[in-house]
């Protein structure tokens, strides 16, 4: 392996969504946005409901990742976390669907819990728009 290069692995309770080597991982940590390069330093944070990129030569991948971690060691990125999706394969009438949902639950006069429950289900329907380009 190359030592432009660092593998990133994405891993769900029910399976490996992504093994390979890329360039750069880009993720949306609960401290804001992580950059990583090949030789970063180790640490572990808590992922926003976001996209995740990875840059390898001149192609970039989204991947819808909802929450979980990210733990990045010398020459690894691994991301555990209840879901991740990749760009091609979200429904885009579907997550339209479920932001318009929301929406409309946020502006009803709702319990704090079904508030947040919308702002979390709005939340990951950006994530999936933005991931599958729209
Ligand atoms: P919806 O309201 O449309 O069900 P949701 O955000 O509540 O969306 P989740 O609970 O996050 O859905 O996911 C349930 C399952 O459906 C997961 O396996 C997830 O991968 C899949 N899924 C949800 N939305 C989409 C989508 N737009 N395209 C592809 N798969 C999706």
């Amino acid at each position: 392996m190359s030592t432009s290069t660092l593998r990133l692995e994405i891993v769900t309770p029910e399976r490996k969504v992504y093994d390979g080597d890329v360039n750069m991982v880009v993720v949306k940590g609960v401290a804001g946005e992580l950059g990583i390069l090949p030789n970063h330093i180790p640490l572990v944070t808590p992922l926003k409901i976001a996209p995740v990129k990875a840059k390898k030569g001149g192609t970039e991948e989204f991947i819808a990742v909802h929450g979980g971690f990210v733990e990045v060691r010398k020459d690894k990125v691994v991301i555990l976390a209840e879901i991740a999706e990749f760009g091609k394969d979200i429904d885009v009438v579907r997550a339209r669907q479920a932001k318009e949902r929301a929406e409309q639950r946020l502006n009803q006069k709702a319990s704090d819990t079904d508030h947040r429950r919308a702002e979390l289900a709005l939340s990951r329907a950006l994530s999936r728009l933005a991931a599958a380009g729209e």
